[in-house]
């Protein structure tokens, strides 16, 4: 059976995450979260003090990229792959609000954008896969058969990631959540390097108003047509 790649772009908290890992279940995908290796950097930006309050050292961090490793393993308890950092279990560390509120940042900088980006296109060298985050569709996979983009209102958004904050137990306020997502759209829309835009080609799915089950479905729906519809070119 031939595979497609499947490419899930939009702004922060879309819940791109976790429409994706569905999907690449039921179509028998790897699915990638690109996020969490922006986010696994991040962790090693803060650990290392090259991101602060009022401190930036991107020179510093460039030159400490050679000591960075991140992989993938997949946990079958949970059903999808924990995202690891030079071999330390980081899923639950880089989804704070505190790393959330330096990834965009650390995400502007080329030359990590040019090592992930690679990665990346390594993991989907086979096809068979679901990747989201900004640039999938646009740098990361310019060709890929399915590109979605995800929109939803800022504070639906916000609303949904505090939610998810606070079942977490961290303690945050719903203020400071919308606050970082607003910023970190910004960010990510008007950075030099691969800013968060749609691709011609992509489709634009407005979530606001639709619950996890009906996004699935149509997501499904449209990944079965695509994927029958490459499957009679291919035949051609
Ligand atoms: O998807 P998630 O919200 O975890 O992504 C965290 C941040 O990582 C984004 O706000 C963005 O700054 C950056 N990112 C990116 N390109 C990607 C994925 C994420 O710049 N492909």
């Amino acid at each position: 059976m031939i595979k497609t790649t499947i490419a899930i772009d939009g702004f922060s908290s879309t819940g791109k995450s976790t429409v994706a890992k569905r999907l690449a279940k039921a179509l028998g995908y790897v699915y990638v979260d690109s996020g969490a290796m922006y986010r696994a950097v991040t962790l090693y930006a803060m650990r290392n003090g090259f991101i602060e309050l009022d401190c930036f050292d991107k020179e510093g961090l460039i030159s400490q990229l050679d000591s960075i490793n991140i992989s993938f393993k997949f946990n079958p308890k949970l059903g999808f792959a924990e995202v690891y950092l030079n071999e330390e279990n980081v899923e639950a560390l880089i989804r704070t609000l505190e790393v959330s509120q330096f990834v965009s940042q650390i995400a502007t900088i080329s030359e990590v954008r040019l090592l992930l980006v690679k990665q990346q296109q390594g993991f989907g060298i086979n096809k068979g896969v679901v990747m989201d985050g900004r640039d999938i569709g646009t740098v990361v996979f310019p060709d890929a058969e399915l590109k979605l983009f995800m929109t939803a209102s800022a504070v639906k958004r916000a609303q949904r990631r505090y939610d998810e904050l606070i079942k977490r137990g961290d303690e945050v306020t719903y203020e400071d959540v919308l606050n970082n997502v607003q910023s970190r759209d910004h960010i990510d829309s008007t950075r030099d390097d691969s800013p968060l835009t749609m691709a011609d080609d992509a489709i634009e799915i407005d979530n606001s108003n639709m619950n996890l089950e009906e996004q699935f479905e149509f997501i499904l729906k449209l990944s079965e047509e695509k994927i029958k519809s490459f499957h009679k070119k291919k035949r051609h």
